[in-house]
């Protein structure tokens, strides 16, 4: 089945394979697996830790940009309106905006521009804009933060919430005029890790038409270490639909096993190592008891919808 991941970092390693002088990255690492998976659209992320600079940022989404413009035979840029039902769609998103510091319209604009469609406003630090998972719980979103939603949902651009902490997330809600994203999270009752979304978070994300990224990061699957596979990961996915959630589910998948450091392979659930391994969880939604329309609506359905719906 085809499936869309709204989330992988492909952005950062995009440039940082090319500050290695490396070239053609995308063919080299991640069009193969995209396609042996069945991905049929991804987010490729480019991922800032909260350090980095403005032309670092500058950098990163130039090099993707380039990256996806160097292979349309085997990729949409996707931008908006229909996708694409014979290449992959390429979607360009951001994942932490410390680079903001000021004028955030201006950068907004530009990020739009590159062709950027999701973003979120902090990763799990805490910046000018917003406050993530690790950050000061009593602090939320800034008035430069909330500038910044308004600018993204004037242009058309996704707001992400999934490293956002408790108190920025109800700030967003409440601002945005635009149902957002949660890319990449579970539910904290099945493993309780502050990345994944309490059940009061998910109710209000139905509420608010919202999406939820299922993701296949272990540790955000379960704290039991024999359930970190994707048999565990569709029954987030069930507690969600119970919820009332199933036009809410979505992927995503957030794939690290390209990635060094901290990072990397040992980092992924037992049966999801790669985007190549995708249909395992595919698998896993069928035993676990959801129908066809369910899966299909899991697996791309809702982010068609959503996407079509928001981006035009
Ligand atoms: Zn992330």
């Amino acid at each position: 089945m085809k499936i869309f991941d709204l989330h992988a970092d492909i952005g950062m390693h995009v440039l940082s394979q090319k500050n290695k002088n490396e070239t053609n990255i995308l063919k080299r690492y991640h069009i193969d697996k995209l396609s042996k998976g069945g991905i049929f659209g991804v987010g490729m992320a480019c991922f800032f830790e909260g350090h980095e600079t403005k032309e670092t940022a500058i950098q990163m989404v130039e090099s993707l940009r380039d990256e996806i413009n160097q292979n349309l035979d085997t990729l949409n840029w996707y931008k908006g309106g229909e996708l694409d039902s014979t290449r992959i769609n390429a979607m360009m998103t951001v994942e932490g905006m410390c680079f903001i510091n000021d004028y955030p319209e201006e950068m907004i604009e530009w990020l739009y521009e590159q062709g950027v469609r999701i973003g979120s406003l902090s990763w799990n630090d805490e910046n000018a804009l917003s406050t993530g998972v690790r950050g000061n719980p009593l602090r939320g979103l800034t008035e430069l933060g909330k500038r910044t939603i308004s600018r993204m949902n004037e242009l058309g651009m996704i707001v992400d919430i999934s490293h956002t902490n408790e108190k920025s997330f109800w700030d967003i809600l409440e601002v945005s005029s635009k149902p957002v994203i949660a890319t990449h999270s579970n539910a904290r009752l099945l493993s309780n890790v502050d990345r994944n979304l309490t059940d009061q978070q998910i109710k209000a994300l139905i509420q608010n038409k919202g999406l939820i990224g299922l993701v296949a990061a272990k540790k955000f699957v379960s704290s039991d270490e024999v359930k970190q596979n994707s048999k565990e990961l569709a029954k987030h996915a069930k507690h969600i639909k119970n919820l009332g959630g199933i036009d809410n589910l979505a992927i995503g998948f957030d794939y690290m096993d390209f990635l060094e450091g901290d990072f990397g392979r040992f980092s992924m659930a037992s049966d999801l190592q790669d985007a190549s391994e995708s249909q395992n969880f595919i698998n896993a939604l069928i035993e676990e008891g959801f129908d066809q329309l369910e899966i299909e609506k899991i697996a791309y359905l809702n982010v068609q919808r959503f996407l079509e719906d928001h981006l035009k």
